[in-house]
């Protein structure tokens, strides 16, 4: 009895990986031909500054607008793009389309391109990059990378060499979700690094977590010593905002100030 239960379960096991195999084969083969078939989006989100209550940039968030399934999120397709390499194509595809796109922009605000520590390790990340400011006109310094503390834990000179190659083109850099990995932050003053960007989780758990405040200033204190200006992220309200403003956060981008959205809906004035 105990025997069969066991060869049940083992089937329905084997059948459930099988469905999540294939579910997952399909999606990767929508994620090969999204590119060409035109359905990839970026949305873009506003970033303000605290003195003049200004949008002085936007971030670049992509999503798929899948033929049947509707909006998907990057949660669902980045890791999955990470590990089949697609990532390649979709990171050049979002680069060029974000330049493009901020080129046109009459406010002259920068655009911010997350990239995968996969992209990050590729040779021809320089070469990407330089190709997407040269096709668009855009001025380097109207282009910003965010990257995770995860591509700093690895090869640090070769990453070194990489932020420095970025830099030498005139874009900026961002340090993404800062607090959620393993950097210690005199670590930081090894990297050419223009922007930290605190994980909204620290945001979020600020008003009621010592530790999160604590965090928060001990990330803020530092920069007042090193040029590094400070983001917070997943700002959603008016409490929150006068809270990091106090802390001696710089920059802003949260629900409280505008969601991601289409390049021609985008929030313009505040
Ligand atoms: P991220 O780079 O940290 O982007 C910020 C995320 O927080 C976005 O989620 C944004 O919509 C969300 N967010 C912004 N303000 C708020 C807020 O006030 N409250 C809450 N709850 N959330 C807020 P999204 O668009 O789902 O993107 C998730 C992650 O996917 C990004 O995190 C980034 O790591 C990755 N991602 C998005 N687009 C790209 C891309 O083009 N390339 C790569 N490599 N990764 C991307
Ligand atoms: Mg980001
Ligand atoms: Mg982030
Ligand atoms: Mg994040």
């Amino acid at each position: 009895e105990a025997k069969r239960n066991g060869r049940n379960r083992y089937e329905y096991f084997t059948q459930e990986m099988d469905v999540q195999a294939r579910a997952r084969r399909s999606m990767e083969n929508d994620l090969r031909e999204a590119i060409t078939e035109n359905q990839m989006r970026l949305y873009y989100q506003p970033i303000t500054n605290s003195e003049q209550h200004a949008i002085i940039g936007y971030e670049a968030l992509m999503r798929w607008h899948h033929p049947s399934k509707g909006l998907i999120m990057p949660a669902e397709f980045i890791p999955l793009a990470e590990e089949t390499g697609l990532i390649h194509s979709l990171g050049a595809w979002a680069l060029y389309e974000a330049c493009h796109e901020a080129k046109k922009w009459a406010g002259g605000q920068t655009v911010s391109v997350n990239l995968s520590p996969v992209q990050f390790k590729n040779s021809t990340l320089i070469s990407l990059v330089e190709g997407a400011l040269r096709e668009s006109g855009l001025e380097p310094w109207r282009l910003e990378v965010e990257i995770t503390e995860s591509v700093l834990l690895n090869d640090t000179l070769g990453n070194i060499r990489t932020l420095q190659n970025l830099k030498a083109l005139g874009v900026l850099i961002a340090l993404d979700d800062f607090g959620t990995g393993y950097s210690s932050l005199s670590y930081l003053r090894s990297f050419p690094f223009d922007k930290i960007k605190i994980d909204r989780s620290f945001i979020n758990d600020m008003s009621d977590s010592r530790e999160a405040l604590a965090i928060i200033r001990a990330i803020t204190g530092m920069s007042r010593s090193l040029d590094i200006q400070i983001t917070a992220e997943g700002v959603e309200s008016r409490e929150q905002f006068d809270k990091l403003k106090e802390e001696g956060c710089t920059l802003f981008q949260g629900y409280f100030f505008g969601r991601p959205q289409p390049s021609e809906l985008r929030l313009t004035v505040l």
